[in-house]
């Protein structure tokens, strides 16, 4: 038995990366585990099989669905929103649409997500959003967007924490640094910039973040909320 035995648990952005940790642990944890995912497919398929999870085809860029399918499908003690995209690049020639659909899957996306499984969530559950170092550290050219959008989950996290704090919901974010998976491999041509601005010189692993994710959905961090927890090898130290 642990703390997520027998809790339904959503994941959104699951199929890949830190969102496939989070599926990973949550189901060997005796949860009961949905997760969302759009282009990979077969990653999906496996990994619901892997784990007796169950995958959904959906866009959080996608405002009707979004909303229509946990409305379906809860209520669920824990939402991670994990589903979250990376535009680099200069914001003089950026393409404004691919910027409005960064901030749609990164900023509403949650937004709605949580409203939405607040709902029907019962007393004492969680909501954790998938932030970024990047949200208090910039050090780089082209990650204004980015940036700004894993900020905005801050401040989300504080309001939402107040609206649904007498219900014992909790609401956090967690910031993780560079992390090895498709969106930053640890081999990547950016590695050693980006471990220059690291007390700890090495990309954190997938599986550490869903650490993070585990304890605070469960009762040891009942009084943890409105927070936002860095996982970044002091990248924003
Ligand atoms: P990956 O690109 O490796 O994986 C992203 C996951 O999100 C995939 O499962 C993908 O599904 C899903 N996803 C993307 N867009 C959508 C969408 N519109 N609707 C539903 N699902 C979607 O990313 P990471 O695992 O690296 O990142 C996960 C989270 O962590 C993101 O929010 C990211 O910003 C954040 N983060 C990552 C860091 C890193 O260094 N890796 C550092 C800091 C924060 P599919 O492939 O099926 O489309």
């Amino acid at each position: 038995m642990t703390p997520s035995t027998g809790k339904k648990v959503l994941i959104l952005g699951g199929s890949r990366g830190i969102g496939a940790a989070l599926v990973r642990r949550f189901s060997r944890d005796g949860a009961q585990v949905t997760f969302t995912f759009v282009h990979s497919h077969e990653s999906a398929d496996r990994l619901a099989r892997e784990t007796s999870s169950t995958a959904l085809r959906l866009d959080s860029a996608d405002r009707t669905a979004l909303i229509g399918a946990i409305a379906k499908s809860g209520p669920f003690e824990v939402l991670v929103v994990n589903a979250g995209v990376l535009g680099a690049g200069d914001p003089l020639t950026m393409n404004p649409d691919d910027i409005d659909r960064l901030f749609q899957i990164n900023i509403h996306a949650p937004y709605h997500a949580a409203v939405e499984s607040a709902r029907q969530m019962p007393e004492g559950g969680r909501i954790i959003f998938i932030g970024s170092t990047n949200a208090d550290r910039t050090p780089m050219t082209g990650l204004a967007a980015y940036g700004t959008s894993k900020a905005a989950l801050k401040g989300m996290a504080k309001g939402l924490a107040r609206d649904f704090g007498p219900r014992g919901i909790t609401v956090n974010v967690v910031q993780p640094g560079p992390t090895d998976t498709d969106m930053n491999p640890a081999e990547g041509p950016l590695k050693d910039l980006m471990h220059s601005f690291m007390a700890i010189k090495r990309h954190t692993l997938d599986d550490e973040v869903a650490a993070m994710v585990a304890w605070l959905a469960g009762p040891e961090a009942a009084m943890v909320t409105g927070a936002a927890m860095s996982i970044d090898g002091g990248f924003a130290a």
